[in-house]
């Protein structure tokens, strides 16, 4: 028996003492059933919206869906649906009428997977499409004719995909093949739905087995070609390591990239594409090379993040992290060659970049990291400390000014020149205590 928390029954008792019926549906039994953490709580009941919004005189109310969306004290917004029944739909995206069910059943019958059309009321499970077994089996399935469902709204074939990631699920057979004949349907389905669940697949804890599926089933060479095309280069040549093709690589790459970043996960993904057009090899020594392909690998990032509509912040993100992901680790490399490198990356991304790069290197089947690689790292930390140019001491020429109780002119650069070349030769720290404590002294 699930029980529900407090909030949610007083709310559900409110709908009864009037007489209507409502019950708690999709990803909220789901996840109560698996024993896993609800997020949001989805409701469906019998009153239609306007009797909805006479129970509740803040709510508010979204035509395109029926949707009923009331604030809680307590948890944020409760989505209470009327039971709908979907018309006949129009370009596989939308129903082209929407009205209301007269039974809690009829309204599952129109949702995407058996584990996602499961109704509770408190007391009873409704489960006519047998959810509860296929959340047993660890089973995506599609409720009724999975072709009915996605000619219906082709997004849900990446919500499959999707669940099967976030929850460690496989995909039940029929559904697959479904999937698989239907994929092009994908075309006709927004750049904005498809990222959203395309980072959600990404952000889950199976990301690698979700782009799998995609490969699987046709998907990927939709939304992804850049990535789907990599399956095809090979990169094992004499006196080189690579054990797998770009596209495996790039998979296993993801597998294993500590970042649980979205984005960071996507350069992951997609940090060698570029590799696919600067293919070469050798006639006389058969040896494959890749020339420059962090530079076509940067244009092709430019255009996936406009394709995939990413926010400015994301895209740099993106972008910087692919251009820069071939960086040199050596103990021969100056200080000032490893401030170049922070600089190019960023202070931000500088964690991500390490990131991609141990995914990067345990997807070649090489070690997580090696005494070089540690040695980098330290580096990293220590360059930083040291300041980069006068303006990043932690003091300034009012300061200065203050101490010695100057007015503006060129001793005030004098003085900090000084202290500059202190810190730099590591006489001190940059540390405003001992900074200002200096400046009296130099004087
Ligand atoms: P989560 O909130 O954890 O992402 P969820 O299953 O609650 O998962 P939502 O997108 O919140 O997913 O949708 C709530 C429910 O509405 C789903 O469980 C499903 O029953 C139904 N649903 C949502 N989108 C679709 C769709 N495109 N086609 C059919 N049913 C859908
Ligand atoms: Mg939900």
């Amino acid at each position: 028996m699930i029980k529900l928390p407090k909030a949610i029954s007083d709310f559900m008792t409110i709908f009864n003492k009037n007489k209507y019926e409502i019950y708690v549906v999709g990803g909220a039994v789901r996840n109560l059933l698996l024993n896993k953490e609800v997020t949001n709580w989805d409701f469906t009941t019998n009153a239609i919206p306007e009797e909805i919004q006479k129970l509740f005189p803040d709510s508010f109310y979204n035509n395109d869906y029926g949707t009923v969306s009331i604030p809680s004290k307590l948890i944020t917004i409760f989505e209470v649906t009327p039971f709908r029944k979907e018309g006949k739909y129009k370009d596989n995206r939308h129903p082209s009428s929407l009205s209301w069910a007269k039974t809690v059943e009829e309204d599952l019958g129109r949702r995407d997977f058996t584990v996602n059309a499961i109704a509770y009321d408190g007391k009873k499970i409704i489960d006519p499409y047998d959810g509860q077994k296929d959340l047993k089996g660890l089973l995506i399935k599609a409720v009724r004719d999975a072709d009915e469902r996605f000619k219906e709204d082709a997004l849900r074939m990446l919500r499959g995909v999707r669940f099967a990631a976030e929850l460690g699920f496989l995909i039940e057979e029929k559904t697959k093949k479904s999937i698989s004949q239907n994929a092009g349907l994908i075309s006709n389905i927004s750049w904005e739905r498809i990222r959203d669940e395309f980072l959600k697949i990404l952000k889950s804890d199976f990301p690698s087995e979700g782009v799998l599926f995609l490969k699987n089933t046709g998907l990927l060479s939709y939304i992804l070609p850049e990535v789907d095309i990599c399956f095809t280069i090979p990169q094992k040549s004499p006196n080189r390591h690579h054990v797998y093709d770009v596209g495996t690589h790039l998979v296993m790459a993801l597998k294993n990239c500590p970042s649980k970043d979205p984005i960071t996960r996507f350069a992951t993904l997609i940090h060698d594409i570029g590799k696919a057009s600067t293919f070469r090899r050798e006639e006389t020594t058969g040896q494959i090379t890749f020339y420059n392909h962090e530079v076509v690998g940067k244009r092709q990032a430019e255009e996936i993040a406009s394709r995939f509509k990413l926010s400015n912040v994301e895209k740099d993100k993106l972008i910087t992290l692919v251009a820069e992901h071939q960086f040199t680790v050596s103990e021969l490399q100056t200080d000032k060659a490893i401030r170049r490198f922070i600089k190019s990356v960023g202070k931000n991304y500088l964690q991500d970049m390490l990131d991609l790069r141990t995914g990067d290197r345990i997807g070649s089947g090489a070690k997580p990291t090696s005494w070089r690689n540690e040695l980098f790292k330290k580096r990293l930390i220590e360059v930083q400390k040291q300041p980069f140019a006068i303006k990043d001491l932690k003091i300034n020429g009012e300061d200065v000014m203050k101490i010695l109780k100057i007015k503006p002119g060129p001793k005030v650069g004098i003085i900090l020149t000084k202290l500059f070349e202190l810190v730099v030769e590591k006489k001190i720290e940059n540390e405003r205590k001992m900074l200002l404590k200096q400046t009296a002294l130099i004087n």
